[in-house]
């Protein structure tokens, strides 16, 4: 777990378009923080940013007290869930979610117990041999959640995971997400244009608008104004 704290952050891509306006807000531990506005708003940038999948301009983005833009990607403890899930075709579950951990060395076993303590926790433990073609939407979306959970980060990031679903799975996965969350307490930052999915995740929420952060607060404090 860690806090995050953006300070005066800004992003202007090159050709010059100012998407991110100097933005400061900060999330506590353990806290699950929606970033909600209209499309071209800025959400993705901000959060590719804390990712480092997109560079800083100017001011910094900290991370449990290390600024993560003078940290090597790869040595960032922030996992992040797409949209389009981004599962390997012709991988099986169990190698999808042992993929990164893989990548970075870790040992057999050590995989092994994070791989199938994440397939438990998700209902997926029947379904590690399958690959994702033989999943449903949801199931495929759970795989990517294992994979972001098996690396024990210290940030989950959520780019819009839900808005391939259709509706009730949408509202079913949503309150999967939450519950895990409360369960595993990780720090986390959901990026949605859905008011309602912003409404009921949000322990803050950040309302956005032309790159900049037009209200920040509780879902109570901001709807009820
Ligand atoms: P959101 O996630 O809220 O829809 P984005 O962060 O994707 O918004 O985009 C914010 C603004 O930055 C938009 O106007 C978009 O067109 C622009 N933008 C996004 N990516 C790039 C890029 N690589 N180069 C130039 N402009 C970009
Ligand atoms: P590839 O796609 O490279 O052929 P495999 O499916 O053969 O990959 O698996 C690669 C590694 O992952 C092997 O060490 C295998 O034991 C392990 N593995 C794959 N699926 C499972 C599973 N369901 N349970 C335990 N280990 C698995």
């Amino acid at each position: 777990m860690a806090s995050v704290t953006l300070r005066d952050v800004r992003k202007t891509y090159p050709g010059g378009f100012e998407a991110i306006k100097g933005i400061d807000f900060a999330i506590a531990d353990g806290q699950f923080c929606v970033l909600v506005g209209p499309s071209g708003c800025g959400k993705s940038t901000l959060l590719r940013m804390v990712a480092g999948l997109e560079t800083v301009t100017s001011g910094d983005v900290d991370i449990g007290g290390r600024v993560v833009n003078q940290v090597e990607p790869a040595d960032r403890d922030i996992a992040m869930v797409f949209q389009n899930y981004a599962l390997y075709p012709h991988m099986t579950v169990y190698n999808n979610m042992a993929y990164g951990l893989r990548n970075r060395g870790m040992a057999k076993d050590e995989i092994d117990t994070r791989v199938r303590e994440a397939a438990q926790t998700l209902e997926l433990a029947t379904m590690l041999d399958r690959k994702p073609r033989q999943l449903s939407g949801g199931q495929r979306q759970r795989v990517a959640m294992g994979r972001a959970i098996v690396r024990q980060p210290k940030v989950f990031l959520f780019d819009e995971p839900l808005s391939n679903l259709d509706a009730k799975l949408r509202v079913a996965m949503r309150v999967e997400i939450r519950k895990l969350q409360r369960r595993l307490k990780t720090t986390s930052i959901y990026v949605t244009h859905d008011q309602l999915e912003a409404m009921t995740l949000a322990d803050i929420l950040v309302v956005m608008n032309g790159g900049v952060v037009e209200q920040i607060g509780s879902p109570l404090d901001i709807y009820s104004k």
